[in-house]
């Protein structure tokens, strides 16, 4: 078969089976379709391949075109199961919302809302008082505001502070979290100039105090959230560096990152500093994300001094990077988890994730060995695993975990974990010394009958 053996779509589309489908579907559809799979025969003819001309006429032909036009007919963006372990997985979305979030954010988004609007003197209000009370209560912040996300965080805070002025920042904190977010790119985008003190593995205290002049604006902390210097480091502490910010009238800021408001020493992750304490020990303003450890949201979160929020809020930049009202009815409502009468570690998803006990996800992983027994080429066994938290969160510590392994005879784990992405509803698991593993930490409890059921429709395909 060459190229030229080829039909033209005009012709294709005068067949009956094609004007089948044109009735059935419509006119755009099908040529859409038939030209994506004529595209990809001319691309394997081009490429010198021996391949087989399909009957242009025939059902087998319909039932590709009718198949390709469903598929277009789906969204892309679409819900998946995370069984991968990690729990604030970037690529996934991140934190999944509470129920009591989800629907603050559907009342919101289905009518009209006073997001600008004071409905007790009906004036003109600011979108940013539906959340800032709670976040210096949960804080101890004096005042707080919040944009589209911790990245914008950062590049409002030093833009507003610190344009055409030096931030000092230690060379172990000069972090990249990963696609474009390189601090001292985002610190030069800023309109600052960096000053970097100290070496990889020790900053103190005397490094920021000889690098300070009168150029000088910003002290920069920042959580070093995906990796860890260990062995022979050193960083000084916060009210050191408080104290000599204060001296010399300049500004102390941390971005966190993840940022959680709750300890979760008692799950045994000690290395994720609580927002209140960092504030307590004297930062002047911290910025933290939304979806990460805080469990609600895409937002960034900045809080401290209230000269500075006034700075911030009023400054050019506030409109560009300011956060939308879904994403604020969603805040909202995750802010109030954390008080009573919830308890965020039952209440927000993230946080039970990482509560959750091994006697409840062992019980969870024999659902799945229950559900998926019977289907005969199919094994499933419960293993211990270690689950992570992820986004940069604490990348030193696991949580002990249960999964289970599933083996189908005669597929690779490969094969198996490609199999289970590409299920009517993906599950991505992850493959470990080569099987598949399907981790209970990052799941919630609502996914385990749909495991069951993405498993049970590979065995029987
Ligand atoms: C994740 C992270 C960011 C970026 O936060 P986004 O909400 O993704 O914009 C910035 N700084 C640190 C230290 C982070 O961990």
């Amino acid at each position: 078969m060459t190229l030229r053996d080829l039909p033209q779509i005009q012709s294709l589309l005068e067949t009956p089976k094609m004007r089948e489908l044109i009735s059935r579907y419509s006119r755009p559809e099908v040529t859409q379709a038939l030209r994506s799979i004529l595209d990809t025969l001319r691309a394997k003819l081009r490429d010198g391949e021996v391949i087989e001309l399909p009957d242009f006429q025939g059902i087998e032909f319909m039932s590709r075109v009718a198949q390709k036009i469903e598929q277009s007919r789906t969204l892309s963006l679409q819900p998946v199961i995370n069984a991968t372990g990690v729990i604030i997985h970037t690529n996934l979305g991140r934190a999944p919302l509470a129920p009591y979030a989800i629907d603050a954010m559907s009342k919101v988004a289905s009518g009209n809302a006073n997001l600008e609007l004071d409905l007790a003197s009906g004036n003109r209000g600011s979108r940013h008082t539906h959340v800032e009370q709670h976040i210096c209560e949960l804080t101890g912040a004096e005042a707080a505001v919040v944009v589209n996300n911790c990245a914008a965080a950062v590049l409002l805070s030093l833009m507003a502070t610190a344009a055409g002025r030096k931030v000092i920042a230690s060379r172990g904190e000069l972090i990249e979290i990963g696609g474009a977010f390189r601090l001292p790119d985002v610190i030069e985008q800023s309109g600052a100039f960096l000053r970097e003190v100290g070496t990889t593995n020790k900053t103190r205290t005397s490094d920021y105090a000889n690098a300070i002049d009168d150029q000088t604006a910003v002290l920069l902390k920042s959580h070093t959230s995906n990796f860890k210097i260990v062995g022979f480091a050193e960083l000084p502490k916060r009210q050191e560096l408080s104290h000599l910010a204060q001296e010399r009238d300049i500004i102390l800021m941390e971005d966190l990152g993840s940022g959680v408001l709750v300890d979760l020493a008692p799950f045994g992750l000690r290395d994720e500093p609580v927002v209140r304490d960092v504030l307590r020990s004297g930062v002047d303003l911290v910025m933290f994300s939304g979806d990460k450890l805080l469990g609600g949201p895409q937002a960034g979160i900045i809080a401290g001094n209230r000269s500075v929020i006034d700075q911030l809020k009023s400054h050019p930049l506030m409109r560009a990077v300011r956060i939308d009202k879904l994403s604020l009815a969603a805040l909202e409502a995750t802010l109030r988890l954390y008080r009573p009468p919830f308890d965020p570690f039952q209440d927000i998803p993230v946080l039970k994730m990482i509560s959750t006990d091994i006697s409840e996800l062992t019980a969870r992983a024999e659902r799945v060995i229950a559900g998926s027994q019977d289907d005969a080429p199919l094994t499933v066994t419960r293993v211990e695993s270690t689950a992570r938290v992820g986004a940069g969160a604490m990348p030193e510590q696991d949580l002990t975990s249960v999964a289970v392994t599933v083996e189908i005879e005669g597929l690779s784990a490969k094969t198996l974990h490609e199999k289970l992405r590409l299920g009517r509803k993906p599950i991505l698991g992850r493959i470990v010394k080569d099987r598949v593993f399907l981790d209970m930490r990052s799941m919630g409890e609502s996914d385990v009958s749909q495991v069951v059921a993405g498993l049970r429709q590979i065995a029987t395909s």
